[in-house]
């Protein structure tokens, strides 16, 4: 029996990546998945296509994570559509990388919003449903560089330390109603969003990495799995880094 068996996830941001995998373990792990996307409407069907052939419920659905009521609608739909909702994954993510100089508004709103933001407009939405089962596992997904900062990422670094002050707060007001809050902080995990990065950028990373290589979509979703389910039941609170030992 997989250790998601008979749960319910929600997976912002499923259509590429990092969430992409998690898509697919979770459905391995036993859970049934309604995932989201902005953009990637082919993909995201294809995945949803692939993978109702497993017997599970999987379900793709367009809606923008930065935005409240896309948020809220979602959340409804999924209700009418599952039934309920175990698992919240905040994974929806983007950068716009560039020294604070250069740095412009609208730069700084977008991170701020599709990051940060977002992990505010699905946590509220699934606060009823989770209140009232009186259980739930909301995991958020922050970065390493949320932790020690990083020249160019001042927008994301603050959007991803931002998220861990949200969840640490989060599981100290819904700890009692049994609704569980932890952060996972990936470090530097191969994706559309590194395959950006010039080979000297992914040099000089990996010389800080002891366990000498990068990270897959799967060693975080091994973690989200962990915390998702009964594994973790005494675990809130907490920021779990999926990084190699990397020490920035
Ligand atoms: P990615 O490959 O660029 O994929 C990003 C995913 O987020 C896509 O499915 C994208 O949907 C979705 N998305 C973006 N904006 C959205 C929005 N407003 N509403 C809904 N979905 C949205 O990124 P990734 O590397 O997998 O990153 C996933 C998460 O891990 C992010 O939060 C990122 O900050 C974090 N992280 C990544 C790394 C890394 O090394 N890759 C390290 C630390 C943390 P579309 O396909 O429709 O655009």
């Amino acid at each position: 029996m997989g250790l998601l068996e008979n749960m319910v996830a929600i997976i912002t941001g499923g259509s590429r990546g990092i969430g992409k995998a998690m898509v697919y373990a979770f459905v391995e792990a036993g859970a049934q998945v309604a995932f989201t996307y902005r953009s990637s409407a082919e993909e995201a069907i294809a995945i949803q296509d692939d993978l109702n052939t497993s017997g599970q419920m999987v379900k793709a659905y367009q809606s923008d994570a930065s935005l409240y009521d896309d948020a809220g609608t979602f959340v409804k739909q999924v209700m009418e559509d599952f039934g309920k909702i175990d698992i919240l994954v905040n994974n929806a993510g983007i950068t716009k990388d560039t020294l604070l100089l250069r740095m412009n508004e609208d730069q700084w709103d977008q991170v701020i919003n599709v990051n940060l933001k977002s992990v505010f407009n699905l946590s509220k939405h699934v606060m009823r449903p989770m209140l009232k089962a009186r259980s739930g596992s909301i995991i958020h997904i922050s970065s390493v560089v949320g932790v020690f900062g990083n020249a160019g990422q001042a927008n994301y670094a603050a959007s991803k330390a931002g998220v861990i002050g949200f969840s640490k707060s989060l599981a100290k007001e819904i700890g009692s109603r049994g609704i569980r809050s932890n952060v996972i902080a990936p470090g530097f995990i191969e994706t559309d969003m590194t395959h950006v990065l010039d080979e000297a950028t992914k040099e000089t990373f990996l010389k800080g990495i002891p366990l000498n290589k990068l990270g897959s979509g799967q060693d975080v979703s091994d973690a989200a799995i962990y915390l998702g389910s009964d594994m973790s039941t005494y675990v809130t609170g907490q920021v779990l880094s999926v990084c190699g030992g990397l020490n920035m």
